[in-house]
């Protein structure tokens, strides 16, 4: 399930929003007007005007905001309406028959049929709401409502207004049903229900003064940001002070894990056969990059005593190549000239058709970003059709000397075009440009991650086995320690949540097998113990499309076309990959 207020530190290179931008063309295939597609269009309006009633924070932070003053109660009666909403699109769904859909229902069909199961089984049998005391924190939607420009201060203000005054209902609901909750999430909760106070303690009562709502309407105002600022300190001063003798396991277990893999991966394979599958490619990439750093020892290492484990002196080489690299000041820039470089590439390869009337906006990373280094892509919602794209670059302005440099020596001059290709071209940008040729409100709120990171990660591979970096072994070098991070990310998903890995050997895998810095391991080792699952969509998305190619490529012989391949992969949206796949063989 998506939340709205979500103040983990989602993965730098992940911030995938989902959206449709440019004008709202119909673009689809003209199909027989067909009884069947009709009455399920009008069945898919009804289920997301449904989906608003009973997530109305999530409706906002997609652009919807006929609910803005809504903030629901995370009580027994809310969780009723989600199962209820759960169990009336399950009975719904099953009244169409998806083999009369075209491929676009068809596909929207299996999305919210695997959204509203989730839904029921997260509630039932996941239960996060009983030991994740960090899913409660109201400060994270009202200040993105706060940031929302497109609606005037005033209106804002009003909306933001009420809601506050379910605040402390709110939190008396979250302590009433937590139970044993995990050490790592109740650490996780109090962190971030501090750290998110000053949206009533200093962002609204400052907005505030720029509005022009009367007095009397601003002191009642005031004085609910203090209740509301009262109702999350004490919060975190509850989750601070209730003994908690049996705190439940951060680790899902193979069972629940795999259930979960399931929803959120909707892969043709187990969670076990992916992980079998990283494993496999681990020891690949690591034969790989000996054999490269071999070759290039006396090129670059030569003073030095070669160490005899294959993997110090893969690091030693690593180590060198990552001296090149931008200057602080001029990393944006970096970015910036690098794209229409991809594009060229793309384009004298014939990989796939570039839409050149979609520029990508390079920008530094707005304040309310801040703090996430790195580099995202954000799409506007698929309620704000006009807005632009923007490739968020963060800016090292607040970094010390030493950190820069470790920070610029991580993004060196190699890593930064796979970012790049990543990122933009032929990566995230890309792939969004072609989902929003074939608008679906469905794909743009459920999307596949799996399927838009799995793309992303593919065509890393894609750009260099195409030739790209003229195939020097040092770019191939630096490649696979990128893609080793994908790969161990897996990994370490699943050893952590099914077969209880240690916080030491996880340290161990990132920072000997893959060739982390230590600070970058430490901070995996914080997400994988808060998140589930969500670690595994690279590699999975990745194995799955490389996999369907090669089927194909099989399949087709000599008529097979990359270029092809990758538009009509790209033509179905951000759909599961399996599902794609099921209409691509057919
Ligand atoms: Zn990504
Ligand atoms: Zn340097």
């Amino acid at each position: 399930m998506k939340k709205s207020t979500n103040y983990l530190p989602i993965c730098l290179f992940a911030l995938c929003l989902f959206g449709s931008c440019g004008p709202d063309k119909q673009k689809e295939v003209p199909q027989a007007p067909d009884a069947s597609n009709e009455r399920f269009d009008k069945y898919k309006a009804w289920f997301v005007e449904e989906l608003w009633k009973v997530y109305p924070e999530w409706a906002s932070s997609q652009g919807f905001h006929n609910y803005d003053s809504i903030l629901v109660v995370p009580d027994e009666e809310a969780r009723y309406r989600e199962l209820d909403f759960s169990k009336a699109q399950l009975d719904s769904l099953k009244s169409y028959d998806p083999s009369k859909l075209n491929t676009g229902n068809r596909t929207d069909h299996q999305i919210i049929d695997n959204f509203v199961r989730s839904v029921d089984w997260s509630l039932r049998a996941m239960r996060a709401f009983q030991w994740n005391p960090s899913q409660y924190n109201v400060a994270g939607g009202i200040s993105e409502l706060l940031a929302n420009t497109s609606v005037k201060l005033d209106d804002r203000l009003k909306n933001i207004y009420m809601r506050m005054k379910n605040v402390q209902a709110y939190y008396e609901a979250a302590k009433l049903y937590i139970k044993n909750p995990t050490k790592e999430h109740t650490e996780l909760a109090i962190a971030q229900t501090l750290g998110s106070l000053s949206v009533f303690t200093k962002e609204l009562p400052d907005s505030l003064k720029n509005s022009s709502l009367d007095e009397s309407v601003k002191a009642d105002f005031r004085s609910r940001c203090e209740m509301s600022a009262t109702a999350m300190k004490d919060y975190a001063d509850w989750l601070k002070k209730t003994p908690n003798p049996t705190p439940k396991s951060f680790r899902l277990g193979k069972d629940v894990y795999g259930h979960k893999f399931g929803y959120d991966m909707q892969s043709a394979y187990t969670a076990a056969e992916i992980y079998q599958k990283a494993l496999n490619r681990k020891v690949e990439l690591q034969n790989e990059m000996a054999k490269i750093s071999d070759q290039l020892w006396s090129k670059y290492c030569k003073e030095k005593a070669r160490p005899s484990d294959k993997l110090e002196m893969v690091r030693a080489v690593i180590n060198e190549l990552s001296v090149h690299h931008a200057h602080r000041d001029s990393f944006q820039s970096a970015i910036e000239q690098q794209l229409p470089k991809l594009v060229d590439f793309i384009k004298q390869k014939d990989l796939l058709y570039i839409d050149p009337s979609k520029p990508l906006v390079v920008r530094k990373e707005p304040a309310y970003m801040a703090g996430v280094a790195g580099a995202s892509i954000s799409a506007p919602g698929p309620y704000d059709k006009n807005g632009n794209t923007y490739y968020n670059v963060g800016s090292l302005a607040s970094y010390s000397k030493e950190g820069a440099e470790s920070y610029l020596r991580e993004y060196n001059d190699y890593i930064l075009q796979i970012l790049n290709i990543h990122e933009a071209i032929p990566g995230h940008y890309t792939q969004l440009v072609y989902s929003n040729q074939s608008p679906s409100l469905i794909k743009s709120l459920l999307g596949s991650s799996t399927m838009v990171e799995g793309w992303a990660v593919y065509g890393e591979r894609m750009m260099l086995e195409s030739g790209y970096g003229n195939n020097e072994p040092e770019m191939w070098l630096m490649y696979y320690k990128w893609h080793l991070r994908s790969v161990c990310n897996t990994i370490l998903d699943y050893s952590v949540h099914c077969l209880n890995m240690t916080k030491e050997e996880a340290i161990d895998l990132l920072t000997k097998e893959a060739f982390q810095q230590q600070a970058e391991a430490e901070n995996k080792w914080r997400r994988v113990s808060v998140t589930q699952v969500q670690l595994c969509c690279y590699f999975t998305g990745y194995t799955e499309i490389y996999d369907l190619r090669e089927e194909l490529k099989k399949r087709e012989g000599d008529k097979f076309s990359l270029k092809a391949f990758h538009e009509k992969f790209l033509s179905y949206g951000s759909a599961p990959v399996k599902f794609i796949k099921e209409a691509m063989l057919n």
